[in-house]
């Protein structure tokens, strides 16, 4: 296998992406949607593709129209849901295996790709060997310098077929129970630390009860505790709000890319060295649930 295609839909995340290509691949991008030209003149890549017209995230509708722009090989996109939606669709259309979470692409003595991803924890590797032949990769790069290239650009006139979606608006409460951090003065956010999707009732109250809007790490949104809307970081939303409140969040680089703009930040966390509180200015070293329910009582009898 000698060439990877990455799909973006900004440079930014084409050149974190190519970031994982193992040595000696030629290197492909294929950007959905304009484009600013002086990003992509310096992606490190051997060739793009800008595919304006390429817009909107119904897979059915863009996959057919992308699938001719892509290089038989690696395919690699990130791991947002737009990536995961229309990674489904090249995979069950072009009949291609799927290898996903991946950090890092490298060779095997032999000259066969391994996929990384990080397993129990993140304290492991998990190395797997992939078919020789092409494969769809969603990748979760780790942050790191990319050196400048000079792509070979051309640009694509391909444009999506219809689409079968339409975008329902929600009433009044369940828009407000949905409605991500983007854009919020006060954020409630929640992480792994709060321990599972049961104990995120008590900060949707919160959040009600506080007028603030309820803000996710990745590990709360990726155990399916709540939408990825609510995501908060690198791959989620960035925000900016008067007060951040991090109920069981480590803190990690990923996250704090997304509130490091935060006015004030408070930390609620079992472990007072947790990164979190290298930016909080209040540390409240407790139980996140304990502090939400005490906080709860006294708003409940405050009225
Ligand atoms: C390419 C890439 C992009 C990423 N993008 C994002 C992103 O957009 N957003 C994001 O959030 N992450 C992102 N991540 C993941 C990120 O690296 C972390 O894995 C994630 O933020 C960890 O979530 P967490 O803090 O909820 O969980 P953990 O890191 O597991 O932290 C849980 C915390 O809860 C504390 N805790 C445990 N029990 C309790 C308790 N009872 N009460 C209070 N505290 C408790 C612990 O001390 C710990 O600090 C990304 C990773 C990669 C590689």
């Amino acid at each position: 296998m000698h060439e990877m295609t990455v799909i973006a839909r900004d440079a930014a995340t084409a050149r974190s992406l190519l970031g994982i290509a193992p040595s000696g691949m030629a290197t492909r991008v294929v950007l959905l949607g304009e484009q600013d030209a002086d990003d992509v003149g310096g992606l490190p890549a051997d060739r793009v593709v800008v595919a304006p017209g390429l817009t909107g995230h119904d897979p059915a509708a863009l996959g057919p129209s992308l699938a001719p722009l892509l290089a038989a090989g690696l395919i690699v996109l990130d791991s947002g849901q737009p990536a995961r939606d229309l990674a489904g669709w090249l995979c069950a259309s072009l009949d291609l295996p799927l290898v996903w979470a991946v950090e890092r692409l490298g060779r095997a003595p032999d000259g066969a790709i391994e996929a990384e991803r990080p397993v129990l924890d993140g304290g492991h590797r998990l190395v797997q060997r992939l078919p020789a032949g092409p494969a769809v990769v969603l990748a979760r790069p780790e942050p790191g310098p990319a050196p400048a290239g000079r792509p070979v650009v051309e640009r694509s006139a391909a444009v999506p077929g219809p689409s079968a979606l339409t975008v329902r608006p929600l009433d009044g409460g369940a828009a407000e129970r949905a409605r991500g951090p983007a854009g919020a003065r006060t954020i409630v956010s929640v992480g792994r630390g709060v321990g599972g999707p049961d104990a995120v009732a008590r900060y949707r109250r919160l959040a009600e009860l506080t007028g603030a809007a309820l803000g996710a790490s990745r590990a709360a949104v990726d155990g399916g505790w709540l939408p990825f809307a609510h995501q908060v970081g690198q791959t989620g939303a960035t925000v900016a709000p008067d007060l951040y409140v991090a109920f069981g969040i480590s803190g990690a680089v990923q996250h704090t890319a997304g509130m490091r703009a935060s006015g004030r930040v408070v930390a609620v966390n079992t472990d007072p060295d947790a990164p979190i509180a290298r930016l909080a200015d209040l540390v409240i070293a407790a139980d996140a649930n304990e502090v939400a329910d005490a906080l709860l009582r006294r708003l409940e009898r405050e009225g």
